[in-house]
């Protein structure tokens, strides 16, 4: 009989395989042992071993990831291995051991039972995911100190096409199941956010998580079937169900040969329309992937990865040095770089006591902070404007509110050209400047800003949290989050039509930019310049180049002047019919 059950969807894809269970056995039953004072030596000698082994286990994995792989699938192993080194990991058990006169694994479980309650405290989602990174990273010495190494007994399995059920998977697992070319997997644990999630989307594997009891569900050998999107996991299935998803298997593959002939193909409506379509980045290394997506440059780079998940802040040199890496790679194409958005969730000293601490989103953050610390502003306008030297750069100012905030980053711009002019540096000095249209008051007073600035930037992200005053990272009211809300499209118009009025571009690179919910809407509205994730960028090329923006306009104008919330949605699905 057929048995149906739902976790959730991680990473896209149909999946049909035989079942593959595996028990990781994530936290391993740990006792303690106490030690007469003549053993405490070799105890930390062993510990020492376990954490040495732990290094160059994942060493090794990380030196099977191919060169061309997305560059987080490397970065996650590397921030394990970073991890291992941490004296947190490697010193404070030693002290443990010595103090306690205990065994290594009572020792580690100690620390981190320690990490974990200062890891639930953390106030922002993302960060208390990465308990899960310190969990797997502790479990593997746990593991290697008990001789019973999941991960190295994984490699010597034939898994070729099946889909793993496990309780957990940690990054290093599934580089070793992506080696061995598995179909898909589900997990009993984690959710969207987690590292083993973002690297199966990376990796293209598809994935459920999640789903609880999955191991007593689901049987050893038996077919089943993923679908990634939406986290749908199908069993007990018969030879009906699994040629109509065969079909929708090829269909998908088939869908994702056409987009990628669209590489080398601009972006243009069937009435002739070119739209640029930018990529948005975090790292310097992500630009290698603009050549999959075929963007005409990078709309948004997100510079706080400079500052956050690092001891100490990129100074002036190291950041010239990631400016320049990206505007090289470009080859001419155009670099938008924004200056540090820290702050709200964005935080790199977690020990920082902003005045509003109840309500970060509402504090001092992005340009606010910018401009509170000229310093740390100035040493990061001068390395962007250093990097102009090789090719066209514009900044971007994220979360400007008020016109004055304008003119002092206007004039603090002025002050690092001067510092740079008489130490002899090479720069742009006609570096265009625009800002992020983010905030409810940016987008009314976008047609006095435009009178400073070279060009504008609505970030829908922050725009519809603080238009519907929702806290974007707050689960309980997801469902408010709304891009279509008739506030939201106003305020998005009036953005595009100073722009136009002033004759500055006008681009996006809020996530709903890389929707393609939104994509003829946003035509329609006069949007041009698109900058979204490179994995979504042919998906909007293929909508873009489908259209005629001379259909589109009128609809549009109708979906403007609705203000019932729920006529619009229906609206905006006829215009994509
Ligand atoms: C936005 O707010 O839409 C945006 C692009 O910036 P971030 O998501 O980095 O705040
Ligand atoms: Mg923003």
């Amino acid at each position: 009989m057929a048995l149906i059950v739902s976790g959730i969807g991680v990473s896209r894809g149909i999946a049909i395989g035989n079942v593959h269970l595996l028990n990781r056995g994530s936290a391993p039953e740990v006792f303690e042992r106490k030690l007469e004072e003549h053993e405490v030596a070799s105890e930390v000698e062993r510990f020492q071993g376990a954490v040495a082994e732990a290094t160059n286990q994942l060493r090794g994995i990380r030196d099977t990831i191919p060169e061309d792989a997305p560059k987080d699938v490397a970065s996650f192993i590397d921030s394990h291995i970073l991890m291992v080194k941490d004296s947190m990991l490697r010193k404070v058990p030693i002290e443990i051991i010595q103090e306690q006169l205990c065994n290594a694994e009572w020792a580690l479980k100690q620390q981190l039972d320690k990490v974990v309650s200062v890891f639930e405290q953390m106030e922002d989602a993302y960060l208390r995911t990465r308990i899960n990174d310190v969990e797997h990273v502790i479990n593997l010495i746990q593991q290697i100190l008990k001789d019973q190494q999941f991960t190295v007994q994984m490699k010597s399995q034939p898994l070729k096409g099946s889909i793993i059920v496990a309780d957990d998977l940690t990054p290093a697992d599934t580089v070793v199941m992506q080696n061995q070319n598995i179909a898909g997997f589900i997990t009993e644990q984690g959710g969207p956010l987690s590292h083993t999630a973002i690297l199966a989307r990376s990796l293209g594997i598809p994935a459920v998580v999640g789903i609880q009891r999955a191991r007593s569900l689901l049987q050893q050998e038996e077919k089943i079937i993923i679908d990634g999107a939406d986290g749908m996991v199908l069993a007990g299935i018969d030879e009906n169900t699994i040629k109509k998803y065969r079909q929708k298997q090829r269909e998908q593959k088939d869908a994702r040969r056409k987009l990628n002939s669209l590489r080398n193909i601009s972006a243009k409506t069937r009435d002739g329309q070119r739209i640029s379509l930018q990529a948005n980045i975090e790292l310097a290394e992500d630009v290698n992937a603009l050549k999959l997506s075929g963007a005409d440059g990078v709309g948004l780079y997100r510079t706080e990865f400079l500052y956050i998940d690092r001891d100490v802040p990129a100074d002036e040199a190291e950041q010239y040095s990631a400016y320049r890496k990206v505007v090289r790679t470009l080859k001419g194409k155009p670099l938008t770089i924004r200056t540090l958005d820290l702050g709200a969730e964005k935080e790199f000293d977690p020990d920082y006591q902003g005045p509003l601490t109840q309500n970060p989103a509402l504090g001092l953050r992005a340009i606010r902070r910018s401009l509170k610390d000229t310093e740390l502003f100035i040493q990061q306008l001068r390395a962007i404007l250093r990097a102009s030297a090789f090719g066209p750069v514009r900044i971007l100012l994220p979360m400007i509110t008020s016109y004055i905030e304008l003119v002092q980053s206007l004039s603090l711009l002025d002050q690092a050209k001067r510092e740079l002019k008489s130490e002899g540096y090479d720069y742009d000095p006609d570096i265009l400047v625009g800002a992020m249209i983010e905030v409810p008051a940016a987008a009314l007073s976008a047609t006095i800003f435009a009178k400073q600035l070279d060009f504008f930037s609505i970030g829908t992200n922050d725009l519809i949290q603080y238009t519907l005053a929702i806290d974007r990272i707050d689960d309980q009211v997801n469902y408010l989050y709304d891009p279509l809300h008739p506030a939201v499209l106003k305020l998005i118009h009036l953005t595009l039509q100073a722009g136009r009025k002033a004759k500055i571009p006008v681009a996006m690179c809020g996530e709903m930019a890389g929707d393609p919910r939104y994509t003829r809407l946003l035509l329609g509205m006069g949007l041009r310049e698109f900058s979204a994730h490179p994995s979504n960028l042919l998906e909007i090329k293929q909508i873009i180049n489908r259209s005629k923006i001379s259909e589109l306009e009128s609809p549009t104008k109708k979906i403007l002047s609705t203000t019932v919330p729920a006529k619009i949605h229906p609206m905006v699905d006829a215009l994509n019919e």
